[in-house]
């Protein structure tokens, strides 16, 4: 079978959303001018008590530099914690006292490594990085199809980290979660498939590492969409995890749940504007 695209991975987020049609691309600007009106109004340094879970997927080689300054803008709003720390506070269910910031990644990108670790090494922070098994290891060159089908898009090419990746990461203090065995939608799935999800993406991270996988993040995120509320964190708790995150954004305070985490997405490439309009709402 021929393909129209070359096989080699996207380096840049401007190759990332080449692809994007002139409507997307207009929606974006439209949305970007709306959020840069409505930042004007907002300040993060009003209250505390709470826990932000910023999220991203990708660092590109022209993300550099705007990933170092919104590790710098969250410094000087709060305090960057580690994922342990976080769920630690959630579950004792007392008053939080300031505002934190606990960083994660989706997915298991390659340029975690090459990008996103050394700027989080000069910022002395650690995050989260939650890996989907079964695209660990992977090249283009050897799992085209496989990698073609990760995006519903299908033809963006992103490269993943190998094991060795993973385990420079943990060696370096920072968290690998699981992320599922094959980026699935739970809530597609009956209760004996969403439980081999979990727990199988479970043991290999913790074979490979040598170490608890203890945190989990559900693909897609979204509650009653992607995953079954009043099953699926069940499911989480059940085969030993500590936290479910999800894709919901907002705060999270005193009273929420290590098992329900609300996260805010956000680009590496994002303007303090951008941050400040994500955060304070
Ligand atoms: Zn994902």
């Amino acid at each position: 079978m021929t393909r129209s695209i070359s096989p080699s991975p996207a380096r840049t987020y401007r190759d990332f959303v080449a692809g994007q049609s002139v409507m997307q691309k207009a929606r974006t600007q439209a949305r970007d001018w709306a959020v840069r009106a409505l930042a004007a109004g907002r300040s993060l340094d009003t209250g505390s008590g709470w826990i932000r879970f910023p999220y991203y997927h990708h660092v590109f080689d022209d993300e550099r530099d705007g990933f170092s300054r919104q590790l710098s803008f969250m410094a000087d709003h709060g305090d960057l914690i580690g994922l342990d720390d976080a769920v630690a506070m959630l579950a004792a269910n007392e008053p939080i006292e300031g505002r934190f910031f606990c960083i994660t990644f989706d997915d298991g990108f390659k340029n975690w490594i090459t990008n996103a670790a050394p700027i989080l090494a000069d910022h002395g922070a650690t995050v989260a990085f939650f890996v989907v098994t079964g695209f660990i290891g992977t090249s283009i060159d050897q799992d085209l199809e496989k990698l073609l089908g990760f995006y519903d898009s299908g033809d963006l090419l992103m490269e993943f980290l190998d094991w060795d990746d993973c385990r420079a990461l943990a060696a370096a203090g920072h968290i690998v979660g699981s992320h599922t065995q094959g980026h699935v939608h739970l809530a597609d799935l009956d209760i004996a498939e969403a439980e081999a999800e979990l727990k199988g993406s479970k043991e290999t991270i913790e074979a490979e590492l040598g170490r608890a996988c203890d945190h989990f993040c559900c693909p897609f995120g979204r509650e009653g969409v992607d995953y079954l509320a009043d099953r699926d964190p069940d499911i989480a708790s059940r085969v030993g995890y500590k936290s479910f995150l999800t894709t919901r954004r907002g705060k999270n305070g005193v009273g929420a749940s290590p098992l329900s985490i609300r996260r805010d997405h956000l680009l590496a490439g994002w303007g303090d504007y951008q941050l400040k309009y994500f955060f304070s709402g």
